[in-house]
């Protein structure tokens, strides 16, 4: 080469291209990095390949990635020592291949709306760097021995290569940062973007500030300890699960996820031929029910950060949980529409919920104590996922807790199972504990167990759950006393009490049952069947009560009478004035631990407790 200088222009289309590339995914501007820094992790794994067939002889160089900011030469450097380039090389993969893929990447993506575009997260390459610079220089030596190379492109595509005086194998590629970009030659931000973009590459990175490294005096130079590189090699997930402690997953999860709280448990996915890909997934620690929707699942490629929460890869359902995903056969320049219909990508995602259905089951099997521990919470999580897959559910459907009103847990079958001579093939459950109290009282002295159902979304998923398993009815305690129960044969003292009921309550569609509850202490109880109380509950969720769903009690209510209260038998002796006053009374009662009065049935409500106190 000789001095001579080779000047070239990158073709007709590079007047096209540079301005795009500029311009490109504004937000995402900060995989410039990550591209530049794994071209060099790359160019060190290949000549660690050739070293390891004996084509190359490291002689045991320490193998790493220098990045380096010098403000006042308002350059950043990324210099490697791999493989490098011969002239030969760079001609061909950076000003013909390279840019021909660039080239591709922007004609094929120029009109998507990059904004909610999954392109952004994966790189364009080489020449994402003339996103944020004026120029790029690139001094390359190649570790056959061929001469250096020195190559240098401004923004308008025009590049010349020249010797280069670079004496050992490897690059560097030195960009001079835009005034524009001018935020890259801030140290913190340089910190940011290697964090969250290169912290588990494979190759050791270090980084230094120019600036800070001029001023600072010798002595305290001296003091310093050796540089340490801002990345772990050897990440968790790419180690054998039966090789890792607890605690070692925790700490990673620490470090990754920056919550303090230790998470419950974890999976640790380690798929071979052909997924191929590895990961950790961990159950958070979730303390109320919206928290829970903050789950983070980062995804990367051979150690490579690509971006979070890819819903593509994984079900969305999943991304509740935290974790870390690296998919090596994960194509690269893709677009939404491509990730939605590749088959490793749904195979992978595949992969992962039958993983974490496999531990829940083996939890609930294996460690019952364990599992009942975290129940509470991961069963949000649990009830999502079974409502936004069908699949899930039917692998997870035996390994369902229901909490018990007294705190315990039992899975449905074991409920059935117990509940069998009384009611069959039904769940009672409780949407409140303390409103219903009386009822659960009720459920309890009839030595029947009551589960807990009192999370908003709790409705949907019992729908959800009856329409996938329709043998099994779930049924709120205050819907279905009377089912729950035998009721009597009505005397007709009772039917004359029935009738009094019916016109006290002003709804003549009540209907009236007698039976003789185990808990003498309860009058009377209103129920409104199940069907009812979900329409109404549902058009509340849907803001649609406007429809008069507050006030006007649905009419297919129940009242039962428990004949073995002794209010009940006195209610029998009154005179009629008393006898009309009590039973109202009484049903007001009733419907007070039913539900909330309205403004006007509560005023109405406390004059006739006044009115009851004045018989006295
Ligand atoms: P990709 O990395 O996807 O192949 P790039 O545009 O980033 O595309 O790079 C194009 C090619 O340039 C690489 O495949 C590699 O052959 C070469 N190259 C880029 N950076 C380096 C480097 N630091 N050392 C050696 N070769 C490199």
């Amino acid at each position: 080469m000789e001095n001579t200088i080779k000047k070239g222009g990158i073709s007709v289309q590079t007047e096209h291209i540079f301005p795009v590339i500029k311009k490109w995914l504004y937000s995402e501007k900060d995989i410039f990095l990550r591209e530049i820094v794994s071209n060099a992790s790359d160019a060190i794994t290949k000549l660690k390949r050739l070293a390891s067939l004996g084509q190359y002889d490291s002689h045991d160089e320490p193998y790493r990635i220098d990045v380096v900011l010098d403000k006042e030469a308002k350059t950043l450097t990324v210099s490697d020592n791999g493989i490098g380039m011969t002239e030969e090389e760079l001609d061909r993969y950076i000003c013909q291949i390279a840019l021909s893929g660039a080239l591709e990447f922007v004609e094929k993506y120029e009109g998507e709306n990059t904004s909610n575009g999954i392109i952004g997260h994966f790189g364009l390459g080489f020449y994402s760097s003339f996103m944020v610079s004026d120029s790029v220089e690139l001094i390359t030596k190649s570790y056959t021995g061929a001469p250096s190379v020195h190559w240098t492109c401004n923004a308008d595509g025009v590049y010349e290569t020249a010797q280069g005086t670079k004496d050992t194998h490897g690059t560097s590629v030195i960009m001079h940062i835009s005034d524009e970009e001018a935020e890259y030659l801030q140290k913190s931000k340089i910190e940011e973007v290697l964090e969250k973009y290169c912290a588990f590459m494979p190759v050791e990175i270090f980084f230094t500030c120019e600036e800070e490294e001029a001023s600072d005096d010798e002595s305290k130079k001296e003091e310093k300890a050796a540089p340490q590189p801002i990345n772990d090699t050897t990440p968790l997930w790419q180690k054998n699960p039966s090789d890792c402690t607890p605690e070692e997953y925790k700490e990673f999860y620490r470090k990754v996820f920056h919550d303090f709280r230790e998470p419950l448990f974890w999976i640790h996915v380690n798929a071979d031929y052909p997924l191929n890909f590895r990961g950790i997934l961990y159950f958070p620690k979730i303390n109320h029910e919206y928290e829970s929707i903050e789950g983070q699942v980062k995804l990367y490629y051979n150690q490579v950060f690509v971006a979070d929460n890819i819903k593509e890869v994984i079900p969305e359902y999943l991304l509740m949980l935290k974790g870390v995903l690296d998919c090596p056969e994960l194509p690269l320049n893709v677009s939404r529409s491509y990730l939605q219909n590749n088959t490793y990508v749904s195979k992978v995602s595949a992969h992962i919920v039958k993983k974490v259905a496999d531990k829940l089951c083996s939890l609930c099997n294996t460690a019952r104590e364990e599992y009942e521990k975290v129940w509470n919470d991961i069963r949000l999580f649990v009830e999502y996922a079974c409502m936004r897959d069908r699949k899930f559910y039917d692998r997870v459907k035996d390994c369902m807790l229901l909490e018990l009103t007294d705190g315990t847990h039992t899975t449905v079958s074991e409920y059935l199972g117990k509940a069998k001579e009384k009611h069959e093939n039904t769940v009672y459950y409780t949407s409140d504990k303390a409103a219903q109290a009386q009822y659960v009282s009720m459920f309890e002295a009839e030595g029947m167990q009551v589960s807990v159902f009192e999370k908003q979304m709790d409705v949907q998923f019992l729908s959800m759950i009856e329409s996938y398993q329709s043998d099994v009815k779930y049924i709120r305690i205050d819907a279905d006393v009377a089912g729950a129960l035998k009721s009597d044969e009505a005397s007709a003292e009772d039917q004359a009490l029935a009738k009094l009921f019916t016109e006290v309550s002003g709804n003549e569609k009540l209907k009236v049952e007698f039976t003789a509850l185990k808990d003498a202490s309860i009058p009377v109880l209103l129920t409104v069947s199940e069907e009812s109380r979900r329409m109404e509950e549902m058009m509340k969720l849907y803001a649609m009560n406007g429809m008069g769903a507050m006030g006007a009690f649905p009419t297919d209510a129940t009242l039962t009478v428990n004949t073995a209260s002794p209010l009940i038998e006195k209610l029998g002796a009154m005179e009629e004035d008393k006898q009309r006053l009590a039973a109202n009374y009484l049903y007001e009662l009733a419907r007070l631990s039913q539900r909330k009065l309205s403004a006007d049935e509560l005023q109405k409500f406390l004059k006739d407790s006044y009115a009851v106190l004045g018989m006295i």
